[in-house]
């Protein structure tokens, strides 16, 4: 049987730094546990604009839609900002998004003990938190027609329409149950279903999908004001959350903030499944390409580390590493490594990206 594939995307500003680190554990998963990856490396966003007039290659492209995943390091920066919007570096992970139709973001909200004081919220509340949010990415509120503003008389009117298909709450529904599936095996969903009818129609097609095809998932509802409450008061009754494309905007930002820095979120997104039967994915750090500290090996690796993470469970079929590498990062966070972005007010001394990346080679090592 072949490798499985691996396209590789680092991108801009701290992108090649923290996917440097990937890299390392790449390697050491091919050494160490006779797991080895047909890796393809090529440029996105500011990179590939420099070296080919475009953010996007259509061969790039096409590597994309031939891999089991895809890892993307970060785009942007201030020499883009005032390029057009059509060549812009956005755009070429704008292109890759839509391009493979990925319909499915998952959000995970991890919270590492180590990292509980960091959050806004007691500590006992977040400590060992472990959800994951899935919203629809690719219709709703920002896709619907008809949109714009117009005038009405003597004033003017802003109009967005939310529009879901069956098909389409039906496929991330699918999602999300597959997923609890590798999790623990609950599934709230979320809408307005008592003032939207996309919302009575959301909870009808995702009540259908789950008794024709998982009623081994546990299945609730709740509406996503309500679920917003729930999410601040006692996170930890959830596990995998699915909601459209608007509410999952506002839950996921909310759900990962609740532990803490931006330098420690990753994200996947999925499409259908290929012949294979995994999802098209695209992994991916949520942060941008941190260009105030690009260069300076000051940029936490470990969220480009957690979305290899997520790869090695959701495209690869290798749970039991991804929890491998998730506990080589808690073992590290533990022992008291930080970088710069999750140092405490009263200071200390911060390690670099390459610091980070080695230790948590180092656990992994220690794990066997
Ligand atoms: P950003 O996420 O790049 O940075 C926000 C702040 O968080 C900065 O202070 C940065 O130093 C810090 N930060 C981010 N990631 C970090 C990490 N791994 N370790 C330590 N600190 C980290 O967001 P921004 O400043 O709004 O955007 C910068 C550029 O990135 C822009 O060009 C923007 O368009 C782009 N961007 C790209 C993506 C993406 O590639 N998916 C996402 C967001 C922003």
């Amino acid at each position: 049987m072949s490798n499985p594939s691996l396209l590789i995307l680092p991108g801009d500003g701290i992108g090649p730094e923290v996917m440097a680190e990937v890299h390392k554990i790449i390697d050491w998963y091919g050494a160490k546990r006779g797991l080895t990856f047909d890796v393809t490396e090529d440029l996105v966003g500011g990179c590939a604009y420099d070296a080919y007039g475009t953010p996007l290659t259509d061969e790039t492209m096409d590597k994309a839609q031939n891999v089991d995943a895809v890892l993307l390091g970060a785009v942007g920066g201030p020499k883009y900002d005032d390029l057009d919007f059509s060549v812009k570096p956005e755009r070429g992970l704008l292109r890759l998004r839509k391009e493979m139709d990925l319909y499915a973001n998952l959000r995970p909200a991890q919270c590492f003990d180590a990292l509980a004081d960091f959050s806004s919220l007691k500590a006992d509340v977040v400590g060992g938190l472990d959800i994951m949010i899935i919203r629809e990415l690719t219709s709703g509120v920002y896709f619907g027609e008809p949109r714009g503003i117009h005038q009405e008389g003597n004033e003017r009117v802003g109009v967005n329409t939310q529009r879901y298909t069956e098909s389409e709450i039906a496929r991330v529904a699918r999602s999300a149950f597959e997923l609890a599936r590798r999790r623990n095996n609950k599934v709230c969903s979320m809408e307005k279903a008592n003032v939207m009818e996309s919302g009575v129609l959301w909870r009808q097609v995702v009540t259908e999908v789950h008794a024709a095809e998982y009623s081994d998932v546990e299945l609730s509802h709740m509406y996503a004001d309500a679920g917003a409450m729930q999410l601040t008061r006692w996170p930890k009754q959830f596990d995998v959350i699915v909601t459209d494309n608007l509410f999952g905007d506002l839950l996921s930002d909310l759900a990962a903030m609740l532990t803490g820095s931006l330098g420690m979120l990753p994200s996947a997104s999925l499409g259908a499944p290929m012949a294979n039967g995994r999802p098209k994915a695209l992994y991916e750090p949520v942060h941008g390409s941190a260009p105030d500290i690009a260069g300076q090996g000051k940029a936490n690796p470990i969220a480009c580390i957690l979305s290899f993470a997520m790869a090695l469970r959701y495209s690869f079929d290798h749970g039991d590493e991804a929890t491998r590498l998730e506990k080589a990062v808690e073992a590290v966070l533990a022992d008291g490594l930080r970088t710069a972005d999750l140092m405490g007010p009263d200071g200390g001394s911060p390690v670099s990206t390459a610091q980070m990346g080695d230790a948590i080679v180092k656990a992994l090592g220690a794990s066997l």
